[in-house]
C-alpha cells in the first residue's frame, strides 16, 4: 500500500524534541507569570474576513499564505495565520476593555501559512505571542520588549540583536508614504513586479520585499524617522530611554517595517545571526488602530509574536549541552506470576503517590529487565522474587552508587518519598 506521510511543511513533535518543547513552554509560562500576562487560547480557525480586516489585504499573509476554505455551512474560514487578530476579536467579544486596564494576554498557538518550507519556515508552525491592550504609554512598549529580551535570556540565547524603529501614527505615515512613493517611482524600472504593483497601494510594504535586487535599490530610500511628528517622535524617544534604563541595548533600524499592516509607532525585531536567512525570532510593535479595524473603540495596544521553531533552532545552535535526560524514579522488576502481581500492585501505589515507577511488560529475563531499568534511567531499582514475597520486603538499589536498602512492601511509598526528597 502507498505510504501516507505528513504534509510538506508540517512536523511531528515527539521524543527528545518534545522534551525541548515542553521545556520552552514551561519557561514561557513562568516568564509570562513574572510579567503579569495571562494565557488565552483562541480557536484554530476564524472567519476569513477577520484576517482580511486585521492583517491587511495588501500583505503577503493575506494575499498568498492563507489556508482558506469554504466549510459545509458555506462559511469562508481560515486557519489562523497569526494570533493577534483573533486575540483582538476575543478582547472585544468578551468586553475585556470593561475590566481593569491594561489587559495583558499571551498565547502559544499553532499557526498556518502556505509558504515554501525550509529551515525555520514551515506551513504549520507555532507562535508564542503577547498583547497588551489599553495603554498608550511608552512604558507598555518597553515592557513588551522586555518580555522578549528576558525570554531570550532565559533560553540562554545571546547572539541576538534588538532592532527598533517607529512607523509613526497615521499622519506621519501619510506624509512618509508620499515621499516614499516619489522615491519608488524614480526607481521603478529596477524593482520587481510585486513592488511596482504595491508602490502606489501600500508603499511601505515595498520596503519589506524579500528580493535581493530590490533591497539593494531600497538602501537609498528616505527613512520614516525624518517625517515623524512631534508626538510620535517624543514617544519613540521615551521608549528608547526606558529600554536604556532597563539595561537593554538596541539598534535603531529604519528598515524594520514588519510584514503586517496594523503597526503604528514602535516596531521591533529580535534577530539572530546564528541561523542564517530565517533569523528573525521575534517581532512586534504597537498597533493602535487594529482594535478599531476589527470593530471596537479606539484602543491602544502593543505586542509581539515569536516563532517557537526558530527559538528552538537558535537555542540549539547556541547551547550545545543537551537537556538532562529523561529519567524514572524507580523500576520494579519481577520473577514469576505471583511476583508480577505484587510488582504491579507496588508500582501502582508509588504512582498514586506521585513517584514515577515502571515495571516490565515484555516478559523479559531478569538480566534484560535490569538493562531496561538502565535504559530508562531509573534512579532506583528492585526485583521481586520468591524470597521477597516470603519476607514481604524488597531490596531497593540506588542505580548510581549500587547501595541497597531493605524496605518492607507497606513502607515502600514513605521510604521512597524520603529518599527522593533528600536526593
Ligand atoms: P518572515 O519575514 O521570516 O516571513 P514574518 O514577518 O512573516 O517573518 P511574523 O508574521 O512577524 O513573521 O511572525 C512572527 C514570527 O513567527 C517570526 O518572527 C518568525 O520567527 C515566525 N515565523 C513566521 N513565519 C514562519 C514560518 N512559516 N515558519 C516558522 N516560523 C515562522
Ligand atoms: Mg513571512
Amino acid at each position: 500500500m502507498e505510504e501516507i506521510r505528513a504534509l510538506k511543511g508540517t512536523k511531528d513533535i515527539f521524543g527528545e524534541d518534545m522534551r525541548k518543547w515542553l521545556d520552552i513552554e514551561d519557561i514561557i509560562r513562568n516568564l509570562c507569570d513574572d510579567f503579569g500576562f495571562n494565557q488565552i487560547r483562541t480557536p484554530i480557525f476564524e472567519l476569513t474576513k477577520l484576517f482580511k480586516r486585521g492583517v491587511g489585504e495588501t500583505t503577503d499573509i493575506v494575499n498568498k499564505e492563507m489556508y482558506s476554505f469554504i466549510d459545509k455551512g458555506d462559511n469562508d474560514i481560515t486557519l489562523k495565520p497569526e494570533s493577534t487578530a483573533p486575540v483582538v476579536r476575543a478582547y472585544l467579544e468578551h468586553a475585556m476593555h470593561a475590566e481593569t486596564q491594561p489587559t495583558k494576554l499571551y498565547y502559544i498557538s499553532p499557526t498556518f501559512r502556505y509558504e515554501k518550507p525550509q529551515a525555520g519556515r514551515q506551513r504549520q508552525f507555532h507562535q508564542f505571542g503577547i498583547e497588551m491592550f489599553g495603554s498608550d504609554s511608552p512604558t507598555a512598549d518597553a515592557e513588551v520588549i522586555a518580555v522578549g529580551q528576558t525570554l531570550l535570556k532565559r533560553l540562554g540565547i545571546k547572539k541576538v540583536d534588538l532592532h527598533i524603529n517607529s512607523l509613526g501614527g497615521p499622519e506621519c505615515r501619510n506624509k512618509y508614504n508620499e515621499i516614499l512613493r516619489t522615491f519608488l517611482h524614480s526607481k521603478q524600472e529596477h524593482l520587481c513586479e510585486l513592488c511596482r504593483d504595491r508602490m502606489d497601494k501600500n508603499p511601505l510594504r515595498v520596503l519589506d520585499c524579500k528580493n535581493e535586487k530590490c533591497q539593494q535599490e531600497l538602501k537609498e530610500a528616505p527613512t520614516i524617522l525624518s517625517t515623524l511628528g512631534q508626538e510620535c517622535k517624543a514617544h519613540f524617544e521615551k521608549v528608547q530611554e526606558l529600554l536604556t534604563a532597563m539595561n537593554m541595548t538596541f539598534i535603531v533600524d529604519p528598515s524594520i517595517v514588519r510584514g503586517l499592516d496594523y503597526y503604528t509607532k514602535t516596531v521591533f525585531e529580535f534577530v539572530s545571526n546564528d541561523i542564517g536567512a530565517q533569523g528573525t525570532v521575534c517581532g512586534g510593535g504597537r498597533y493602535d488602530k487594529l482594535v478599531e479595524e476589527v470593530g471596537g473603540k479606539r484602543t491602544p495596544a502593543v505586542g509581539f509574536g515569536a516563532g517557537m521553531e526558530r527559538l528552538l533552532l537558535v537555542r540549539d545552535a547556541e547551547n550545545k549541552e543537551a537537556l538532562k535526560p529523561a529519567s524514572r524514579d524507580i523500576f520494579i522488576g519481577y520473577r514469576g506470576e505471583e511476583a508480577m502481581l505484587e510488582a504491579f500492585k507496588v508500582i501502582n501505589h508509588l504512582r498514586q503517590a506521585g513517584i514515577s515507577a515502571e515495571s516490565d511488560h515484555l516478559q523479559r529475563s531478569i538480566k534484560a529487565q535490569m538493562r531496561y531499568a538502565n535504559k530508562i534511567n531509573a534512579k532506583f531499582s528492585s526485583i521481586i522474587g520468591e524470597s521477597e514475597l516470603e519476607e514481604k520486603a524488597l531490596q531497593v538499589k540506588n542505580m548510581e552508587t549500587g547501595e541497597a536498602v531493605t524496605v518492607p512492601f507497606e513502607q515502600l511509598v514513605s521510604v521512597m518519598k524520603n529518599i527522593l526528597g533528600e536526593a
